[in-house]
């Protein structure tokens, strides 16, 4: 019953505002992780880019100008990690602050409600625990420059991780995955690249990832998106971990 009307708010969202073609098939030639996707799953990925853009506030600053086409990009990033979870798993805030660049924080400290950050001075995006999600623009059209970067998935996947309390890389896990199993994957994995990192190998993964345990979900989200051969390659128990958190197999 209620997935019925869910369902019929959904088409009666989508069949009022539809993403016009040009700007969708512009998204999708701009977003990696997206493009991967096969046809039915670009069709959900623009029906739930559109319920985005409905929920959510976009809120360009700074004297940004954020057009449509910036706009459906965002969203499409922004909705590759829910693909098969669901929108609801982005309940619970309303706003996407957007700077031009790079930005410092008005803040100083790292407080208790949960406030995650990319750097300690300037920086590409940050997510607050209730809060709102904020973005560099520039950084959001850098994505995919650097392989394996991609600064909305990163906010995003510390989103979800918040939804059940701080960031601490231990997103809610779904009923048939296993704890246990997730924090020793993570944690080998963690103590197998930091001793690659003493002994001044490259890392396979953005070295970011060794900040804390919601640096390394963040970052290696990033990489099962945007790289996923790479990290299969590399950490393939953190890349099945994540397959079954994010219900995608994009490699
Ligand atoms: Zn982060």
């Amino acid at each position: 019953m209620f997935d019925n009307i869910r369902n019929w708010r959904l088409r009666r969202i989508v069949a009022r505002h539809p993403i016009a073609e040009s700007l969708w098939r512009d998204a999708l030639q701009r977003c990696t992780a997206a493009r991967r996707l096969g046809a039915s799953d670009q069709a959900t990925l623009r029906v739930l880019a559109t319920q985005f853009l409905e929920r959510k506030s976009l809120e360009p600053t700074k004297g940004l100008h954020l057009d449509d086409a910036g706009r459906v990009l965002l969203a499409a990033h922004a909705c590759v990690p829910i693909l098969k979870l669901g929108l609801d798993w982005y309940d619970g805030w309303h706003s996407v602050i957007v700077y031009p660049d790079a930005f410092i924080p008005r803040r100083t400290k790292t407080d208790e409600a949960g406030v995650v950050h990319q750097t300690n001075s300037m920086m590409a995006g940050e997510a607050w625990g209730r809060g709102p999600v904020i973005l560099s623009w520039a950084d959001v059209l850098n994505t995919g420059k650097k392989p394996g970067h991609n600064v909305v998935i990163h906010e995003m996947a510390h989103k979800l991780d918040m939804l059940n309390g701080d960031a601490n890389g231990f997103p809610p896990l779904h009923r048939r995955m296993d704890r246990r199993v997730w924090s020793r994957v993570f944690s080998s994995a963690w103590d197998s690249l930091k001793s690659e990192q003493r002994n001044g190998a490259d890392l396979p993964i953005d070295p970011y990832a060794l900040e804390s345990p919601a640096e390394f979900f963040a970052v290696a989200s990033e990489q099962f998106f945007e790289d996923p051969a790479t990290l299969r390659q590399h950490l393939p128990e953190v890349y099945r971990q994540l397959e079954q958190f994010y219900r995608q197999h994009p490699f």
